[in-house]
């Protein structure tokens, strides 16, 4: 059975006390529930953050991190300063880091290496653009994509990787795929896989949508087979609709 996930990916948004309050708010929201549920606060907040959550079922997770164990990288973060605050999760590879901070398949494919070493796990994200979507290149993207930065992975390795679908166009735009359009894709993406690794494999990853995810069109996202949970940007800024998606998986 694979892990059915929920996680907050709060961008940059929240600081100090906006952190601690949506978190007293989640905390009171979401208390016992049946599926993972993740948050992602910005660097400065993930302290404070695993503090206050650190006897609830709620994870503290992180957006980003470098590739390297420490050195010369100003403004980066590493997997071992992301262990000491008790970080075990991390997103990576998303599309805001692959447009505005020129993240590459090559760079997320040693970023992903690093989070194994550590004994760490990964949301890896991977979507196309509007203009792949538009000329039908969706596929061939959303394939290179993985095979670029994962198909180097033995299949062991595959326990610490959630893959998180997120169409670009439908992030942050309030456009949502259809849940036909994220199952096709999600279906597409577990048969590559199985193509390399195996039925079990295949069978055994998660695979997130995300993209535009509320209250009202949780529901039916999740209702496809092989939608495993969400990644949810604007919706996990409020508990009241982080915790009505929560209960929608
Ligand atoms: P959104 O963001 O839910 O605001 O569209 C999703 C994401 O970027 O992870």
């Amino acid at each position: 059975m694979r892990s059915k996930i929920v996680a907050g990916n709060w961008k940059m948004n929240n600081d100090l006390a906006g952190t601690e309050t949506l978190i007293t708010a989640l905390k009171e929201e979401i208390q016992k529930p049946t599926v993972e549920v993740m948050i992602a606060p910005a660097f400065t907040n993930l302290y404070s953050a695993f503090e206050a959550l650190k006897d609830s079922a709620i994870e503290v997770i992180a957006q980003n991190m470098h590739f390297a164990e420490n050195g010369a990288y100003t403004g980066e973060v590493s997997a071992t300063m992301l262990k000491s605050v008790g970080v075990k999760t991390v997103i990576l590879g998303h599309s805001e880091r692959r447009a505005y901070f020129a993240e590459t398949d090559e760079t997320l494919a040693k970023k992903v290496k690093t989070v194994l070493e550590n004994d760490m796990r990964t949301i890896f994200c991977f979507g196309e653009e509007l203009e792949d979507r538009k000329a039908d290149k969706y596929f061939d993207v959303v394939e290179s994509q993985i095979k670029n930065a994962l198909f180097d992975l033995d299949a062991e390795a595959w326990k610490s990787i959630v893959l998180a679908y997120e169409p670009v166009w439908a992030i942050g735009t309030g456009e949502t795929a259809s849940p036909e359009q994220a199952q096709e894709v999600h279906a597409f993406v577990r048969k590559v896989i199985a193509d390399k690794y195996g039925d079990e494999v295949a069978q055994g990853v998660s695979i997130l949508y995300g993209g535009s995810v509320k209250p009202g069109n949780a529901v039916e996202i999740f209702s496809k087979e092989d939608v495993d949970g969400g990644l949810i940007g604007g919706a996990a800024l409020n508990a009241g609709d982080f915790k009505a998606i929560v209960e929608a998986l």
